[in-house]
């Protein structure tokens, strides 16, 4: 049975709950600095039920989950997917300066990569 009334909204980072049972994000060597918004989380709960703890959670688009941001002019690993030529689809790791992701946003890495 769900527990509506136990049942608690986050509108982002900055609401009650909105880390609770978040791991930290371990740092990945390449990156400077615990992220500003999401505290080194990577994700936030956008709800969580304070009894069972089911939860549902929206990831950082400020670290892209990673909880970590460049604060230099390092290139980032960013995932994304392409299609092979035999036409699957295939996980690469795409560089992209962080001045420009500031820029574009992360929907463009792809294009400003290439
Ligand atoms: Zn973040």
């Amino acid at each position: 049975m769900p527990h509506a009334d136990t049942v608690v909204y986050c509108i982002g980072p900055d609401s009650p709950h909105a880390f609770d049972i978040v791991p930290l994000q371990p740092r990945n060597g390449a990156l400077d600095a615990p992220c500003p918004i999401c505290r080194g989380h990577g994700q936030w709960n956008t709800q969580i039920d304070l009894v069972s703890m089911r939860c549902m959670r929206a990831i950082c688009d400020t670290c892209f989950g990673a909880g970590w941001i460049e604060t230099g002019d390092d290139l980032i690993d960013l995932p994304d997917i392409i299609l092979t030529p035999e036409g699957h689809p295939k996980w690469i790791t795409r560089q992209v300066s962080s001045q420009r992701l500031a820029e574009q946003g992360p929907s463009a890495a792809p294009l400003i990569a290439s």
